[in-house]
């Protein structure tokens, strides 16, 4: 059985960790991490060897400049021919899933998504857990096809900093099909245009605002971030202050930064949230399960808090 790791996506940072957990699995199993770059005027591939890859499959091509489903599968089972990987992981990002999902089928073998562990079993195999009813419960999984295939969010896994390797980067020369759907037009967004699932910058309110108006506190702060404004299930749902909330029946986010403002941070709103990069909890309770899962905590009233906040950064930004 192929023992080799491919790992996949365009998001770097999400790479660099795949790269680290594919250099432990790659050694267990005794074989080599290659990493495969796709796009248009790739750069940085030799950087790669530092976090943990043996071999970069770079596939640089026009056709590539933006994400269409053809001649990107082309060129990823191109990757997999060359690599023989007997384990690929893929970034569990929009277009990564997507692609993992496609690759899986045209391979014919399985494909496991959002992974937050996986192991190597004594047959070799890959053993998942996945977050199931909202991330409540954890289930395990094993892939029985070859190749294993599975998506992996961001900040699960931690990359290798300065792994003393060095390796080969091998250009794949693909010839990629037409995607089938023409792009006629492009248009950058405006951050107005954001909706909460794009937003880099979330502040979010809770119970702990006691009126409507109250929100005004969060606007500004808003203002201030370039952020969008979200909320917790009973702020919309029951109250009817804002009109979607975040978490497991409502919308799941991803921003940069994700500013919990009077948020207890339950299960349900945690799996709407979990994929943020940095979360800031403030609470006037030391004991909300919101700090469990934050970068920063700050314990205290959102309504001193809050102007404090917005004014300092005010201040900052001048
Ligand atoms: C089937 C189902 C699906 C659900 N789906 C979702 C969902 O998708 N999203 C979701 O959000 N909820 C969902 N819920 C609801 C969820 O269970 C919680 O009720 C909800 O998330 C709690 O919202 P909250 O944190 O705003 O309120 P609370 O849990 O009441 O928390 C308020 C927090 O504010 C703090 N606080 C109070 N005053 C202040 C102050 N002055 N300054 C600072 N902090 C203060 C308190 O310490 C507390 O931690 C769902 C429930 C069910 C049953």
């Amino acid at each position: 059985m192929s023992v080799n790791v491919l790992v996949d996506s365009e998001d770097r940072e999400l790479l660099l960790q795949l790269l680290g957990k594919g250099r432990e699995i790659a050694e267990k199993a005794g074989g080599e991490v290659c990493a495969l770059l796709m796009g248009s005027g790739i750069s940085g591939a030799d950087e790669l060897f530092r976090y943990g890859a043996d071999k970069v499959y770079v596939v640089d091509d026009p056709k590539l400049e933006h994400f269409s489903l053809e001649p990107y599968r082309a060129s990823a089972l191109e990757a997999v021919e060359k690599a023989s990987p007997g384990y690929i992981l893929v970034g569990a990002t929009k277009r990564g899933k997507e692609l993992a999902a496609r690759v899986a089928a045209a391979l014919d073998t399985g494909c496991m998504t959002e992974c937050v562990g996986l192991e190597l079993d004594d047959e070799g195999r890959l053993r998942a857990e996945r977050l199931t009813y909202g991330g409540s419960t954890i289930s395990t999984q094993v892939s029985k096809k070859v190749p294993h295939i599975v998506t992996v969010p961001a900040r699960v896994f931690e990359k290798i900093e300065d792994f003393p390797g060095s390796g080969e980067i091998v250009v794949l020369d693909v010839e990629l099909p037409d995607a089938k759907v023409e792009i006629l037009e492009r248009r950058e967004k405006s951050r107005g245009d954001w909706g909460l699932e794009e937003a880099p910058v979330i502040v979010s309110a809770g119970r702990g605002f006691k009126e409507q108006g109250d929100l005004r506190l969060l606007e500004e702060l808003a203002g201030v971030l370039g952020a969008k404004m979200g909320c917790t299930r009973p702020i919309a749902a029951d109250l009817g202050w804002m009109e979607e909330w975040i978490g497991i029946s409502g919308r799941k986010v991803a921003p940069k930064l994700y500013v919990a403002c009077g948020i207890s941070g339950t299960i349900q709103h945690a799996a709407g949230i979990r994929d943020s990069q940095i979360i800031v909890s403030i609470n006037n309770s030391e004991t909300a399960n919101i700090h469990e899962m934050s970068d920063f905590s700050l314990v205290g009233d959102i309504y001193t808090v809050l102007p404090a906040l917005t004014k300092a950064l005010k201040e900052k930004v001048g």
